[in-house]
């Protein structure tokens, strides 16, 4: 990543009187954002909306929490009323931001409409969803509320200490929840089209280091394949489930796995329809300029839902905008941004960014 080469839609203006901010998303992005902008800013009226309650949690936890045996609810640093107490914001938590309107500076929330000056959205990011027959059986975990029912669902296998998880995809997330699981003790299949773990990211010698570190811990992985359904089985004197809690993964190669929980880590998606109803332009995200502004003036975006110009360089993706949905970018990215809001115009300028996988079993990093 290089320093930004984008042409900026324009060049924030420089103020000195202290603006209302309202950040949509209590996600790190948000927070982050609320946190570096009142440390610059002791005056600034700040407002963080967020569709959930606003707890504050790391969510890159998520993925090695369980061999750590941390409940939703043990992940929760402060809740999202005392952490808004101690940066001096205001949070307006299970509100949702359904419209806005760049040229009032208004948004329409499931609580009312609520104005603003400077806006930023730290909308965050979808996970892929599969469309198979039996998807209603599928986990992602991408959140707190994900991570308490994939709990949920653990504990309410036969044998809750053992119970088999089917994990789609061997990248980042599948590989991490797959250590974290074998080393709580589960059975656990990852399943793959490719041909190796973190094909796209690793050196093919790390990648089979990697690989044979999670199968010596009981990892089994199925590659070149794809799993094609998820059903429950059924009685079929009765009629009625077998045993409720099973889950029968078909492969593409006919094989069935029955297991109790069903988790997909295929990918994410950047969160784009409210800015896309607003007619911001789209990417691979909600497009920013170097300076994190959208095509809206005053409208900023930050974290797994914004597609950075300044992250671009000419060999990536023809040098068009990037996501970049990692923690070290939006922590860059919110620095930049609280100058800019506080009053001084700052570029997003982002260094080489390296992320550690979570994979105690082979600790790789791999480039952003
Ligand atoms: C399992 C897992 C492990 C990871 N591990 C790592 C790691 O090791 N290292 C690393 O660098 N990164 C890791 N990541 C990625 C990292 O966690 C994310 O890049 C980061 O947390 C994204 O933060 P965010 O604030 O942009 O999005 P989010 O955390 O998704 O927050 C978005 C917020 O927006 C709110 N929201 C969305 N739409 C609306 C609306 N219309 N109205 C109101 N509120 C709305 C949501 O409720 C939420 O509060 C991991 C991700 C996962 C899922």
């Amino acid at each position: 990543m290089q320093a930004p080469t984008a042409t900026p839609m324009s060049e924030p203006a420089t103020t000195t009187t202290p603006q209302a901010t309202v950040i949509v998303g209590s996600g790190l992005a948000g927070w982050s954002l609320a946190r570096e902008l009142r440390a610059r800013s002791p005056e600034a009226l700040i407002t963080v909306i967020s569709a959930g309650t606003g707890d504050f949690y790391s969510k890159p936890m998520l993925s090695n929490a369980l061999a750590l045996n941390k409940t939703a609810t043990n992940l929760v640093s402060a809740s999202g009323q005392t952490h808004a107490e101690k940066l001096g914001v205001t949070l307006r938590a299970h509100t949702s931001v359904t419209a806005i309107d760049t040229a009032k500076k208004t948004l329409a929330t499931t609580a009312g409409t609520i104005p603003y000056h400077q806006l930023v959205l730290a909308l965050g990011a979808d996970p892929i969803r599969l469309n198979l027959p039996g998807s209603e059986h599928i986990l992602s975990v991408n959140d707190l509320d994900a991570y308490a029912t994939f709990r949920a669902q653990l504990a309410q296998a036969a044998h809750p200490e053992r119970g088999r998880v089917l994990i789609m995809g061997a990248g980042l997330i599948g590989c991490e929840f797959a250590n974290d699981l074998a080393k709580a003790g589960h059975t656990v299949h990852v399943v793959d089209p490719g041909e190796r773990v973190l094909g796209a990211l690793l050196s093919a010698e790390d990648s089979h280091a990697l690989q044979t570190a999670l199968a010596s811990l009981g990892v089994q992985f199925h590659f070149g394949m794809t799993a094609q359904r998820v059903d429950h089985r059924v009685d079929t004197d009765t009629q009625t489930p077998q045993a409720p809690r099973d889950k029968w993964v078909t492969l593409s190669n006919g094989e069935c796995l029955c297991v109790d929980v069903v988790l997909s880590a295929v990918g994410l998606r950047a969160r784009t329809e409210l800015a896309q109803g607003s007619d911001l332009h789209i990417g691979r995200g909600i497009v920013v300029d170097a300076w994190g502004q959208t095509s809206a003036p005053d409208v900023y975006a930050l974290g797994d839902c914004a597609a950075y110009a300044s992250a671009a360089t000419p060999t990536l993706f023809d040098g068009a905008p990037r996501g970049l949905p990692f923690v070290m970018p939006l922590m860059t990215a919110a620095k930049a941004l609280a100058q800019t809001l506080a009053g001084t115009a700052t570029p997003i300028v982002f260094g080489p960014m390296t992320v550690r996988v979570k994979t105690p079993a082979y600790p790789v990093s791999v480039q952003a």
